[in-house]
C-alpha cells in the first residue's frame, strides 16, 4: 500500500515562472495524523488506510519528497478592508499538486501551514492547532450543508511550538479545491500592468474550470457571468444559514464561488443581522447583513481587474444583474425553509417579517427554523413549543396566523412539509462553542470529540438522537469567545 496508487500532477506548475515560487514544505516536527475525512478520501479515490500511514503523513509533511509533486507557493494580491495590497500569495499554504479522480475530476491539493514561502511577509508560514481545527471541521459543515466550499482532506498536530499571543502548536491542515485561484489572483497582474498574464490566467482558468466557455469569441465575459452567479449564489447560501465569513477580502474570494480561507467565521445563534464574528473588524465592513454588497464590491474589482479582456461596459451590465441573482437565489431558499412553495408578494412578506421578529426577539436562527418543521397549520393552534421562542408573543401570533394562511392557501399538509422543511434547515451548525469545545480538548491531546463532530456535520439534516446536545444553544461562557485573524 505504498503510494502506488498516486497520481499527481501540477498543471498549475506549467504557467508561467510569474505565477508561483516552487517552495518545498518545511517539515513540522513529530506531525501525526488526527483526523482522516473518509468522505474526501473516498472521492478522491484514495485508500483510507494508506492515507492514514506514516507514508502519506511524511509526503503532506514534507519529511519525504513524493516524486510526483511538484510543491509551489502562488502569488496573488488583493483588497484588504477595502485597501489594495500589491502583493499577498500563499504565506503558509503550498499547492503540492493535483489528483485527477476516475470520474475525470482535477483537484489541487494544499498544505496549509507548511512553513515559511516568498509570500510570508512577516508571518512565520504556521497555522495554530485552533485555526486548523476550525477550518477542518467548518469545510465539512460547509459540505454537509450543501454550500460550496474547498474541503479538508485531512489534519495533521505536531510538537512544533509557534508564538501568538501565547506559544502554540503548529498543525497542518490538507486541503483540497478544482482551483484556489482568488479575485486577488487577476488583480496581481492587472495592477502590474501585466494584462498578457491576466489574460493567460484566465485562459488557464476557463480551460480547466469552464472548458465548455474555451475558445469562444466571448469566453471571458461567459467566464465572469459565471462569477457573479456563482458568488451570489454562494452569498445568499451563507444569508439563508446564517454563515458570517469574517474576512471577505478579495484575495480570499475563490474564482469559482467557494467559501474559501476559514478565519474568524461564525455561525449566528441568536438572529443578528449586525453580527461581527471578527474581533478585528472594527467598522463592521464585514457584518453578517453586508456580505452580499460585499460581494459585489468584490466583484467590482475583478471587473477591473478584467478590463483589459472584457470591455468595461459589458462588465457593467453583467454586475447589474448580481442582485436579481442573489435575490432570486435567497428568496427561493428561504421559502424552502418555510416549507412555502410559492414565492409571491405575499410569502416575501412572510419571510421579511418572520426575519424581523427573529432579530426584535433575538431567536436562535437554527433552532427556530429547525422547530418550524413542526408548526401545526390546524386553525387556532397555539404552537407552544415555537411560539415561547420569542418574547413578544402577539407579535408571534400575528405572523403564525399569516404563516397558518399560506399554508393552507398552498394545500400544505404538516406531515410532508415537515419531512421537507427537515431537509432544508440544519439540525447541526458549527457554533463557535462547539468549535471551542473541540479546541480546549484538542490542546491537551484529546482529540476525541472531533469525529463526532464531523459526523453530525457531514449530515447536519438527520436527528442523532443520541448527539442532541450539540444541537444546543450556547452556554453563558461561550459569550466571553472572541475570535480574531491571529491564526
Ligand atoms: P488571510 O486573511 O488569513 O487569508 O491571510 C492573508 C495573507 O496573510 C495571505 O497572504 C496569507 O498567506 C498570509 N498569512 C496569514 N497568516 C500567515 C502566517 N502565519 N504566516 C505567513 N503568512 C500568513
Ligand atoms: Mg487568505
Amino acid at each position: 500500500m505504498k503510494s502506488m496508487a498516486l497520481r499527481f500532477t501540477n498543471s498549475f506548475a506549467c504557467l508561467p515562472d510569474n505565477f508561483f515560487v516552487r517552495t518545498d514544505p518545511e517539515p513540522l516536527d513529530d506531525c501525526h495524523l488526527i483526523d482522516l475525512n473518509n468522505k474526501v478520501a473516498d472521492f478522491l479515490g484514495l485508500n483510507s488506510g494508506f492515507c492514514q500511514s506514516a507514508y502519506f503523513v511524511d509526503y503532506l509533511n514534507g519529511q519525504q519528497k513524493h516524486p510526483e509533486f511538484d510543491p509551489l507557493a502562488a502569488v496573488y494580491a488583493g483588497h484588504q478592508f477595502g485597501h489594495y495590497v500589491p502583493q499577498l500569495g500563499d504565506g503558509r499554504a503550498i499547492l503540492l499538486g493535483e489528483i485527477t479522480t476516475d470520474a475525470n475530476q482535477t483537484w489541487e491539493l494544499q498544505s496549509k501551514g507548511s512553513g515559511l514561502t516568498q509570500f510570508s511577509r512577516s508571518g512565520d508560514g504556521r497555522a495554530v492547532l485552533r485555526s486548523t481545527i476550525r477550518e477542518y471541521l467548518c469545510s465539512t459543515a460547509m459540505d454537509g450543508l450543501g454550500i460550496p466550499s474547498t474541503h479538508a482532506l485531512c489534519m495533521m498536530a505536531s510538537s512544533t511550538d509557534v508564538y501568538r499571543e501565547r506559544v502554540e502548536k503548529a498543525a497542518l491542515l490538507i486541503r483540497i479545491a478544482p482551483s484556489f485561484v482568488r479575485f486577488g489572483s487577476f488583480e496581481y497582474f492587472h495592477y502590474q500592468s501585466r494584462p498578457d498574464l491576466v489574460k493567460i490566467l484566465a485562459d488557464y482558468v476557463i480551460k480547466q474550470q469552464y472548458p465548455a466557455f474555451f475558445g469562444k469569441v466571448n469566453s471571458y465575459f461567459l467566464f465572469f457571468q459565471e462569477v457573479i452567479r456563482s458568488t451570489a449564489e454562494l452569498i445568499a447560501k451563507w444569508q439563508a444559514v446564517g454563515f458570517a465569513h469574517g474576512v471577505m477580502n478579495t484575495d480570499n474570494m475563490s474564482i469559482l464561488g467557494l467559501t474559501l480561507d476559514f478565519g474568524p467565521f461564525g455561525f449566528l445563534d441568536e438572529y443578528n443581522p449586525d453580527y461581527i464574528c471578527n474581533h478585528s473588524d472594527h467598522s463592521g465592513r464585514y457584518a453578517f447583513k453586508r456580505q452580499a454588497t460585499i460581494g459585489l464590491w468584490n466583484l467590482h474589482r475583478l471587473a477591473e481587474a478584467l478590463c483589459s479582456i472584457i470591455p468595461m461596459q459589458q462588465a457593467i451590465d453583467a454586475l447589474a444583474d448580481y442582485e436579481k441573482i442573489f435575490s432570486r437565489h435567497f428568496f427561493q431558499l428561504m421559502g424552502e425553509k418555510l416549507g412555502l412553495k410559492e414565492r409571491d408578494k405575499e410569502v416575501l412578506t412572510i419571510i421579511n417579517q418572520l426575519l424581523s421578529l427573529l432579530e426584535s426577539n433575538r431567536v436562535d436562527y437554527t433552532v427556530f427554523f429547525r422547530s418550524l418543521a413542526s408548526f401545526d397549520q390546524a386553525a387556532g393552534s397555539s404552537n407552544l413549543l415555537i411560539r415561547n421562542q420569542f418574547t413578544d408573543r402577539d407579535a408571534f401570533d400575528a405572523w403564525a396566523e399569516k404563516y397558518q394562511r399560506q399554508l393552507v392557501k398552498e394545500s400544505s399538509d404538516n406531515r410532508t412539509r415537515a419531512l421537507l422543511m427537515n431537509l432544508h434547515n440544519p439540525k447541526y451548525i458549527l457554533r463557535n462553542y462547539l468549535a471551542q469545545i473541540v479546541i480546549e480538548k484538542a490542546e491537551r491531546g484529546d482529540y476525541s470529540v472531533i469525529s463526532i463532530l464531523q459526523k453530525l456535520l457531514q449530515n447536519p439534516f438527520d436527528e442523532h438522537l443520541e448527539h442532541e446536545e450539540y444541537a444546543q444553544t450556547p452556554p453563558d461562557w461561550a459569550k466571553e469567545i472572541v475570535i480574531s485573524c491571529s491564526s
